[in-house]
């Protein structure tokens, strides 16, 4: 499935994640490698901060960021922000199946 940086895809990484509890894991689709919790990305306007965070909009500038390179420095790779969650499919195929059946679980 892939997914075009919009509102519609950062509306359902946050409410999957928040309503579902669903946590994503994180990694470059490249390489495997995992971004720790306090690595910093830089973003043009020079601010520093956690892209994953808030689905790569800078605090600083409001700047959305559609890709995010890949800190591994054997890798380098850049890729589309949101292909670093790797279980935004599965999440959104089970929220699609649940609003279908009209389940709520809370
Ligand atoms: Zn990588
Ligand atoms: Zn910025």
């Amino acid at each position: 499935m892939d997914f075009p940086l919009n509102c519609v895809a950062k509306w359902l990484i946050l409410y999957s994640n928040l309503t579902y509890g669903l946590m994503m894991k994180i990694y470059c689709p490249k390489c495997n490698w995992k971004p720790k919790k306090r690595t910093r990305w830089k973003c043009l306007c020079g601010c520093e901060f956690d892209p994953f965070e808030n689905i790569s909009k800078c605090p600083s500038c409001n700047y959305s960021h559609e890709f995010t390179e890949c800190l591994n420095l054997e890798c380098g790779k850049i890729s589309p922000h949101l292909n670093w969650y790797s279980g935004l499919d599965n999440n959104v195929t089970r929220l699609i199946y649940e609003v279908k059946m009209g389940k709520k679980n809370h």
